[in-house]
């Protein structure tokens, strides 16, 4: 009899589910929907059983087990959560506050359920199962409509005193610099995320820079958007091209603090921006080597993630499997 995760990652946009072999591998099912922000809580977890129960029957049916175990589930969700109580304290972007996620989802799809920080998730993916493999010591950095992180000290996650550790996103880069959302100032975040990889782009237009982005948005700067500046840099768009450029030097500042104070052997980045493939990595990579120390800098390799939609439903099956070594 074959057996089994859920990993369920929630996202600001959408959720992913997914049946994960406990042994690792890929997902024998996967779906993704948009979030089920509004409405009673009710609802909202009764959809989201629906869709467990769902990725569940398909999965089974895919691999022609329809008796496999499914052992438990594990949850990513964005926001402070309170490990201990199952609790998404304050996830802004769902609009969800003190919602005990946790055992409300068990109850309904009567299954042990662990929940986690969505970036911690990805993170232990990539560790698990991605560009991670075989490491000890590993740092996640998760690029989107935010930045996350996670932390993996000698194969454990670091959850901290309250379970905020790894808020790699709010660190702070520049101590003059522009105002966050989480009300600091000159957080990574708030110039390397994508809506502000797309602002600072913006800004520069607007005063007065040449380039192919003012054409492809048709004029309207206000649809510009970080994957609009990647188009413009495969078309050879110079000033795309200097946005990028800054953008992997912020990082890569951001990047050669985690390598001096944590000193991982790997820094996984996972998300959209990571198509820029080169054009993000090369100057990265070269500004870490610049800022870090070099016996630091020597012992970490800096890569793209390879579970892209995955790694956060494939990490939140694995932090259920690590809390639970006996299943
Ligand atoms: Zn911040």
């Amino acid at each position: 009899m074959s057996r089994w995760v859920v990993g369920l990652d929630i996202g600001g946009t959408n959720v992913v589910v997914g049946l994960v072999p406990a042994g690792g591998g890929r997902p024998a099912a996967l779906r993704t929907r948009s979030t089920p922000t509004l409405g009673p809580r009710d609802v909202v977890v009764g959809e989201l059983a629906k869709l467990v129960a769902e990725v569940v029957e398909s999965g089974l049916d895919a691999v022609g087990d329809p008796e496999g175990e499914v052992l438990g589930m594990g949850i990513g969700c964005p926001g402070p959560i309170d490990l201990e109580a199952g609790i998404v304290l304050d996830a802004f972007n769902l609009g969800w506050r003190d919602f005990a996620l946790r055992d409300a989802l068990a109850e309904a799809v009567g299954l042990r359920t662990i929940l986690d920080n969505d970036a911690n998730c990805a993170t232990w993916g990539e560790y698990w199962q991605g560009a991670g493999r075989g490491a000890r010591s590993l740092v996640g950095v998760t690029l989107g409509t935010g930045i996350g992180g996670g932390v993996i000290l000698e194969g454990r996650l670091v959850h901290g005193a309250s379970a905020s550790a790894g808020e790699i996103g709010h660190m702070s880069i520049d101590f003059h610099g522009r105002r966050c959302k989480c009300g600091n100032y000159g957080c990574l975040e708030a110039y390397a995320s994508g809506p502000n990889i797309a602002a600072r782009a913006r800004e520069g237009l607007e005063a007065g820079a040449e380039s192919a982005l003012t054409r492809l948005v048709g004029g309207d700067l206000d649809r510009l958007t970080a994957a609009t500046v990647y188009e413009a840099i495969l078309e050879g768009d110079a000033y795309a091209g200097e946005v990028m450029l800054e953008t992997a030097k912020i990082l890569g500042a951001g990047v050669a603090n985690i390598v001096n104070v944590l000193n991982p052997q790997i820094v996984v980045i996972v998300g959209g921006v990571t198509r820029a493939g080169h054009y993000l990595f090369n100057p990265l990579r070269a500004e870490v080597r610049r800022r870090a120390f070099k016996s630091a800098e020597q012992a970490c390799k800096i890569v793209p993630g390879e579970l892209p939609q995955t790694a956060g439903v494939i990490g939140a099956a694995g932090i259920w499997l690590a809390a639970h070594p006996q299943a």
